[in-house]
């Protein structure tokens, strides 16, 4: 018997968006969005910021109320892994041997934290943050005073690390780079926010390498290659994701850090796409393949999608954007430039712009507190605009008017 059910696999941000989306779209088909977590589809910045610091309820997360599936009769199959993939008799195949039959399949799998091969890591003390209940096991085990220590300064880290000290936790953060967040900004933006953290009192260690945790009585010590330690009742490592390609790849569709699909979210099979963080997607406006681990990404990403799967023909074409939130600062950063002949810097020290230049065209920006400015440089970054650069470093010149001109 054929079908012409749509199955998501992967019940995140992005696979709950393409389910909305296909039914915005006009889509009647059976769908089904199968989730390993047993949460519905939820947001989840909020994990390393507002939900572990306890500001908000878990439910805030979540993309839509919990009633909303069943009422645009999506099914939703949650606590449920998917597999194996069978793309011949085209169906997914859940744990526990039951099978699901699919005309269109959806991979929203994302990723998962990439472990350290550390001598000692296995220590009950060492956590990961992706999902809600990392976020609880954190919260459970910070109170004032608690010795955290953070791997990796990058974004998640040193949202944690902020998240950590506004709970009264005493915070050393480790990386072996010289600063931090350095593959998101650039030295300069990275130094400003190492010194941000050091001025709220987080041990900031740039340019250590961690070499094994030896679990004691009183806690654990991370050992340095310098020789030294750092004592710690909990670890934090946030060293980046890997992406859950495991199911495109044994089913032989392409991967490369990543499911490769075209920028109409395609694969090589017409029946399969993929979406979110797991994507490794053609993109216009770079000229290359990207996979992207933002927020902003997982949202609309899986909107233009959904529309091709309902028969439109529109490219995802996006500005890359994401944020952070750490201690009062609200950082953004606009596009993915490979390569940054010229920067220009606007606005105070507490308070700035940076535009990134290539060849006199705009091709990236991060805004400190200056979020005003993002719409304007994510304007001049999808024109590939050649801009008056003496007017750009004018900061009496608003970026609005630039982009007129341009
Ligand atoms: P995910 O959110 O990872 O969802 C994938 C889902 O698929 C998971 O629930 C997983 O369990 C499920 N799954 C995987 N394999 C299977 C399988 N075989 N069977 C069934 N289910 C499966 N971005 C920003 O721009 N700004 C921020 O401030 C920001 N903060 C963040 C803070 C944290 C702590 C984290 C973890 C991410 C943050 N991000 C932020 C990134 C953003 O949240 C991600 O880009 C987004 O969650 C990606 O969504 P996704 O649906 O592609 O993947």
């Amino acid at each position: 018997m054929t079908t012409d059910a749509i199955v998501i696999v992967g019940a995140g941000h992005a696979g709950g968006r393409t389910a909305e989306a296909l039914r915005a779209a006009g889509v009647t088909a059976p769908i089904h969005l199968i989730g390993e977590e047993r949460y519905p589809p939820y947001e989840r910045p909020p994990l390393s910021k507002e939900l572990l610091t306890g500001k908000i309820a878990v439910e805030k997360t979540f993309i839509q109320p919990e009633a909303f599936w069943a009422e645009q009769a999506i099914t939703l199959h949650l606590g449920m892994r998917v597999e194996a993939l069978d793309r011949a008799r085209r169906l997914v195949r859940l744990a526990g041997g039951a099978t699901l039959d699919y005309a269109t399949l959806v991979l929203a799998t994302g990723g998962r934290p990439r472990r350290l091969a550390l001598p000692g890591v296995e220590s009950p003390r060492v956590r990961y943050l992706r999902d809600i209940e990392d976020t609880r096991a954190l919260q459970a085990a910070i109170a004032p005073g608690t010795r955290v220590a953070v791997i990796g300064a990058g974004v998640i880290g040193l949202e944690v690390a902020a998240s950590a000290r506004i709970l009264g936790a005493a915070v050393t953060v480790l990386e072996v780079a010289p600063a931090p967040l350095g593959r998101v900004v650039d030295r300069a933006v990275g130094d400003w926010f190492l010194a941000l953290h050091r001025r709220h009192g987080v041990d900031m260690r740039m340019g250590v390498g961690v070499q094994a945790i030896r679990d004691g009585a009183g806690g654990a010590t991370v050992a340095l290659a310098d020789g030294g330690g750092v004592e710690a009742d909990l670890i934090v490592i946030g060293v980046g994701i890997v992406p859950n390609i495991e199911l495109a790849r044994d089913a032989g569709l392409e991967v490369d850090d990543g499911i490769v699909v075209d920028q109409f979210g395609r694969t090589a099979d017409p029946a399969i796409y993929a979406v979110g963080d797991v994507a490794r997607s053609f993109h216009p406006l770079l000229g290359r393949h990207a996979r992207l681990e933002a927020w902003r990404n997982a949202d609309n990403q899986p909107r233009a999608v959904a529309r091709v799967i309902a028969g439109g023909n529109e490219p995802y074409a996006e500005v890359p954007w994401m944020w952070s939130d750490q201690f009062d600062v609200n950082l953004q950063v606009a596009g993915l430039p490979r390569v940054v002949d010229r920067t220009i810097q606007r606005g105070t020290d507490d308070k700035f712009t940076v535009i990134q230049l290539a060849e006199g065209i705009v091709v990236g920006g991060i805004t400190v507190n200056q979020g005003r400015d993002m719409r304007p440089i994510q304007q001049l970054i999808a024109k590939a605009a050649r801009v008056d650069v003496e007017r750009l470093a004018d900061a009496a010149v608003p970026l609005a008017q630039i982009v007129k001109g341009a």
